[in-house]
């Protein structure tokens, strides 16, 4: 123990944590954990603690923990070459073959892969590939990006902006100008007496003013993810992407699917975009893709845009546009490794199984239950949405931190489930490799858990 105290010294005195409080952090009032090893759905912490990670890190280790064949290919690959930058048609084979095999997960007509290092990265260079087509083919003024209250596609400046949730935007002066977000598609929060069908209309009609008063030739493109995830793992209505499509193809607006949670897996289905019936122009991927054993985003271009990118260079040359890291052949070693063993043991028909099982054994336990307002999910994503009064749907005071104990009281059970960062909502997003019993211990903590804070807060 003596040797973890010394490094929690040093981990307050030098690490700035993202999404930490500084002062609680560096005081010692904010314990910290350090993780030291973790296998399958379990991970371990310095007082030998083990945890059921039911959110696979961020959602992102969907083929589970410990995996060393994943480790041997990293090894192997940065043993042969670690390193060499893709500029100038540069290449190496792992980052060859896995943007064939990316291509194969992706649903039709997507045609080139672009990489990063982090979701936010790859949504960064999404909007430079929309301003880019835009700019090329004569239209400069068409630059507007619309995405969604509560949608989140990461951290940077114009990243941080399409994230639609006040926390991200407060202090940094965003979101950046020409951003714009519509309605986020949560029926469960829909006006009185609308039902699922008239709700998609409301939304799709709200989209369509939105694009109209802005003017729809100054409206580029449109960003969601298939499933919302950090904004509280909103499944979307039924027909939803269908009448948000629509809407967009009458105004020539490009549709980015962020599939940075969704592909690979997660909601029973190669991406979102299969399993939602969404025909995205782009999409951006990362997690999954290498299930976390290291940094990679993919942007996946669809044939619209790059026949674009790829008349222009005959007269604009090369575009101006490249990291360090595009194309880290180490990280597609990893990439091919994970996708070895998610393609292997049929991981995503475990996701659309176990997950569906686990959404099934939290609405037949939660459902009802005076501290939870919905129970909604897909795949291997759920969640529950705590309420102060279920029948009139009224929220709690946000000062009671009621979806943060909630989280805190499954912690002291062995798990980690996430209290989401808007509203009282606790997520699920386990590895894709959950089992049935292992679903079946989550939903047992996740009781015992609501019932202790139901039994201080009701
Ligand atoms: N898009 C989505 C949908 C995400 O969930 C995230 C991360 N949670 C990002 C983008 C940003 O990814 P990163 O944190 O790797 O930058």
């Amino acid at each position: 123990m003596s040797d973890y105290a010394k490094l929690f010294e040093q981990d307050r005195a030098h690490f700035m944590h993202p999404s930490t409080h500084a002062h609680d952090h560096a005081s010692g009032a904010l314990p910290g954990r350090i993780i030291t090893g973790a296998s399958g759905v379990r991970i371990r912490d310095h007082q030998g603690r083990e945890l059921l990670d039911a959110f696979a890190g961020l959602y992102c280790v969907n083929i589970g923990y410990g995996r060393t064949e994943v480790a041997e290919a990293i090894y192997e690959q940065a043993k042969q070459l670690a390193y060499y930058h893709t500029y100038v048609g540069h290449s190496s084979e792992a980052i060859i073959e896995l943007s064939a095999r990316i291509i194969d997960w992706a649903p039709a007509g997507m045609k080139k892969v672009y990489y990063g290092m982090s979701g936010s990265d790859a949504n960064e260079t999404q909007i430079k590939l929309v301003r880019y087509y835009n700019n090329v083919l004569g239209r400069p003024q068409k630059k507007k990006i619309i995405s969604r209250q509560r949608g989140y596609h990461g951290s940077g400046l114009v990243t941080g902006s399409l994230t639609g949730l006040a926390s991200f935007h407060q202090h940094f002066d965003l979101p950046v100008e020409g951003v714009k977000h519509t309605l986020c598609p949560h029926f469960y929060k829909a006006p009185a007496g609308m039902d699922e069908a008239a709700f998609v209309r409301y939304c799709a009609e709200e989209l369509e003013k939105l694009i109209l008063a802005e003017g729809p030739d100054t409206v580029a493109a449109f960003i969601g993810e298939p499933v919302m995830g950090t904004g509280g793992i909103i499944v979307p209505p039924k027909g939803y992407w269908q009448a948000i499509q629509a809407v967009l193809a009458k105004y020539d607006i490009l549709l980015i699917a962020d599939e940075v949670v969704c592909a690979f897996g997660r909601v029973g289905d190669k991406m979102g975009s299969q399993r939602y019936g969404i025909k995205p122009d782009l999409i951006t991927t990362a997690k999954g893709l290498t299930s976390a054993y290291a940094p990679l985003s993919a942007v996946i271009v669809g044939e619209k845009v790059w026949d674009v990118i790829d008349n222009a260079s005959t007269t604009q040359g090369a575009m101006g546009h490249g990291w360090t890291y595009s194309g880290h052949p180490v990280c597609a070693a990893a990439a091919l490794a994970n996708l070895d063993i998610l393609e292997r043991e049929n991981i995503t028909a475990n996701a659309g199984e176990v997950g569906g099982y686990l959404n099934q054994r939290l609405r037949q336990t939660f459902e009802g239950h005076p501290l939870v307002g919905e129970v909604r999910g897909d795949g291997m994503l759920a969640a529950l949405e705590f309420m102060a009064d279920r029948e009139a749907r009224t929220p709690f005071d946000a000062s009671l931190k009621v979806g943060p104990r909630v989280s805190a009281a499954c912690l002291e059970r062995g798990m980690i489930a996430r209290a989401m960062p808007h509203g009282d909502i606790l997520g699920f997003a386990p590895p894709l490799v959950l089992t049935r019993a292992e679903a079946d211990e989550v939903v047992a903590i996740a009781k015992a858990a609501v019932d202790q804070v139901a039994s201080e807060v009701l």
